[in-house]
Order: structure tokens, then sequence, then C-alpha cells
């Protein structure tokens, strides 16, 4: 029988605070390995994460749409402005913040946080949202380079700590093995 996933927002970051240094511990491991071939370790990760991401309802949770900061690209905004019945002009100037994003090499960021375009726990732009909320979370490619973020990353996201978990004991027991 396979373990629950956790969903409770606040289990999962206790849980996550909780397995820091083990999930650091997987970290070194998998980026030190020169053997492991990263395209069947993707493969792996999508097939892993796979079953986690159809069974965590998203639209319960939205914990991501309140506590990350939501880089956007210039398509994005003109696509949301359009969507919402506004110029580009419009939504950059009700939305979008140039200046913080500019100082880590983005093009903009959403000026608030929450998301201002959150409606309780839902997207009210599904159709349109940025590119950054379709792709969140990102295990691939070159999940081994993007774990950092994945560990940061769990504490707040359901999805993120449940792979990780899951992922963690096969780490532990050797990963060739299973690729
Ligand atoms: S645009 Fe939608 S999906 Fe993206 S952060 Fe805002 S509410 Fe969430
Ligand atoms: S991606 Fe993660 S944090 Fe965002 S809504 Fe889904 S489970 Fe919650």
């Amino acid at each position: 029988m396979t373990d629950p996933l956790i969903t409770d927002l606040e289990t999962v970051a206790e849980v996550a605070k909780a397995h820091q240094d083990t999930f650091e511990v997987m970290q070194h491991m998998l980026q030190l390995d020169d053997d492991i071939d990263d395209a069947r370790l993707d493969a792996f990760i999508d097939e892993l994460a796979a079953p986690i991401v159809a069974a965590i309802d998203c639209t319960q949770c939205a914990n991501c749409c309140r506590s990350l900061t939501v880089y956007l690209t210039e398509h994005d905004a003109s696509r949301l402005g359009q969507h919402m019945g506004m110029t580009a002009a419009e939504f950059k100037t009700g939305y979008v913040d140039r200046k913080s994003a500019q100082a880590v090499e983005e093009w903009g960021c959403f000026a608030q946080q929450p998301c201002a375009l959150l409606n309780g726990t839902l997207c009210s732009v599904y159709e349109a949202r940025p590119e950054s909320c379709r792709m969140y979370p990102q295990f691939t490619p070159d999940f081994r380079w993007l774990l950092a973020d994945m560990i940061e990353g769990a504490p707040l996201c359901p999805i993120i700590l449940n792979v990780l978990l899951k992922l963690q004991p096969m780490v532990d027991a050797g990963i060739d093995k299973y690729l």
C-alpha cells in the first residue's frame, strides 16, 4: 500500500522542514553521481511525478499563487491584457512591477502577492495565465540541477513535497536500479 499524499498546507510546511537535510543529501548524491544519464533520470522523474500531479487538486490549494513571485514575459502581459479587455499598457500599469523583476534580469513580475488575479483558490485568468504559472512546478528538464529550487519550494507546494518524499528512499537505495 502506498502512503497517502500530504496535502494539508501546514503539514506540508512541517514535513518539508523536517526533511530539509535529507533532501539536501539526496541533491548532493544525485549531483555528484557522474554515471547518471540526465535524460533517463528526467524521464523517470516525469513518470514518478505524473500520478502525484494528477491526484493533487491545485484548485483547492493555490499556495503558489499566494506565496511566489510570478515572473512575466512581455508576451504574457499582452495576452493577459487582451484577455482582460485592456491594452498592454493598461495591464502593465495595473499589474506589473518591471523594476524588481529587472533586478533579476526578468522582464516583469506581478506587482501584488498574493496574485491579484487569484479569486479564492481559483485563477481568474486561467486560459491566459503566464507561462511560468503553466510550468509550475517544473521538475524537468535537468531535474538534478533544478533540485535546489525544488527543495526550496517543498514547504509550500504539496506536489513538490510528495514527489521528493517518494524519490528520496529510491535515491538512498541507489537510483541506478530504477532508471
Ligand atoms: S495568474 Fe493565475 S495561476 Fe498565475 S499566480 Fe495569478 S492566480 Fe495563480
Ligand atoms: S502547484 Fe503546488 S502550490 Fe501550486 S496549487 Fe498546485 S499543489 Fe498548490
